[in-house]
Parts: structure tokens; C-alpha cells; sequence
């Protein structure tokens, strides 16, 4: 099972709560064999800034 996050690139960002950038993005999630999951928001931003604290996440 290795779901995949494709932020599409049609639609315009709108402001995130948690951090106040305008860099949320609608994302569909996409399960390994290419079936569509369903669809949820991302926040480019908070998803860097995860990455640069470093806690062990893997995804
Ligand atoms: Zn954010």
C-alpha cells in the first residue's frame, strides 16, 4: 500500500490556518495501483517545516 499525495496543479492556493502562508493546496490521494482515494488539503509550508525538524517521520 503506498498511497501517493498529487497536488493538483489547477487549483489555487488559499491561506493556511497554521502557519498564515497562502500555500494550501487541494491534493488527491492515489493509492499505488493509480486508484483515486479520495481527496484532502495540503500546506506545502507546514509540510517543509515538518520535514526540517527532523522528528523521524518517514512518509
Ligand atoms: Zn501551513
Amino acid at each position: 500500500m503506498a498511497n501517493r499525495m498529487m497536488i493538483s496543479q489547477e487549483s489555487q492556493p488559499i491561506p493556511c490556518e497554521d502557519c498564515g502562508q497562502p500555500t494550501l493546496h487541494v491534493a488527491r490521494l492515489v493509492a499505488g495501483d493509480g486508484q483515486l482515494l479520495g481527496q484532502t488539503m495540503v500546506c506545502t509550508e507546514c509540510h517543509r517545516r515538518r520535514n526540517e525538524n527532523g522528528s523521524g517521520v518517514t512518509t
